[in-house]
């Protein structure tokens, strides 16, 4: 039995129909005998409009009480998610980052992720279910959520990936993998099939947000292969390797 850990970015799971998209794929992956752990991010503009909220009562808002509010977002879509895959005949669970135990520094806004202080993740793998982290999120030395950074979802899959030794790491996106540019602003951009830890980091440094720079780092550090997929496509990816 492999363990698969799949991550749906937030234009990937906006609506009610996207979010079944993505519940069918995790089931479909668990059908065929593996674990499956899925990562999800707020649903599109969530994450925006919670800052908004925020900053109308607060323009200067930051720190722990910021991200209390906007690790909302990602607890909603997972257990969304939950009931889609309940309603699909599926065996699910959906657990914030802190019940994941996803242990992160005290650090609010950008924290960077230590280690997974518990077994719950792997329990409820071992008990059969599909599990849904709320991607983007943790917690600190003080039991206080942190938050990772914009774009954070991505380091939480490489993160669970890493820390449960598993045997795919697959990020499905808006776009069908990494290409040289932004495919939205340049209609020449070229698709990579393959590419490099140290390349990656490069581009996601630059701003290419397909990938979170943290999560490239992670990835090279533990040695954790990245398929870069669309949510929306079948068609073959980028991977993301030493
Ligand atoms: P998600 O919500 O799935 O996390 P993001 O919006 O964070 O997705 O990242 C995907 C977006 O990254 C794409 O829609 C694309 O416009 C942008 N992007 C920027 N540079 C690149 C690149 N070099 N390759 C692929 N996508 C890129
Ligand atoms: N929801 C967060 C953001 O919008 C994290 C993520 O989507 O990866 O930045
Ligand atoms: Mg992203």
């Amino acid at each position: 039995m492999s363990c698969y850990v799949m991550k749906f970015g937030g234009s990937s799971v906006a609506d009610a129909k996207k979010l079944y998209a993505a519940a069918r794929k995790l089931a479909e992956v668990h059908r065929q005998g593996h674990q499956v752990v899925g990562v999800l991010s707020a649903q599109g503009g969530t994450t925006d409009a919670l800052l908004s909220r925020a900053r109308e009562i607060d323009p200067d808002c930051s720190g722990r009480e910021l991200d209390m509010l906007l690790a909302t977002g990602e607890q909603c879509t997972v257990s969304l998610c939950a009931m889609a895959l309940r309603r699909l005949g599926m065996p699910a669970v959906s657990l914030c980052g802190w019940q994941a135990g996803l242990k992160t520094e005290d650090r609010h806004g950008d924290a960077r992720v230590l280690c997974l202080e518990n077994d719950r993740v792997k329990r409820e793998l071992e008990a059969g279910k599909i599990v849904l982290v709320a991607g983007f999120q943790g917690v600190d030395c003080h039991g206080d959520i942190t938050t990772l950074g914009r774009g954070g979802s991505d380091t939480t899959a490489v993160a669970l990936a890493a820390f449960l030794h598993a045997d795919r790491c697959r990020i499905y996106t808006d776009v069908d993998g990494v290409y040289d540019r932004d495919p939205r602003k340049f209609s020449d951009a070229v698709k990579f099939p393959e590419i490099s830890y140290n390349e990656m980091l490069v581009l996601a440094r630059s701003g290419a947000k397909v990938l979170h720079d943290r999560c490239v780092e992670l990835a090279k550090q533990y040695g954790v292969e990245v398929e870069v997929l669309s949510s929306f496509r079948e068609l073959p990816g980028t991977l993301v390797h030493g």
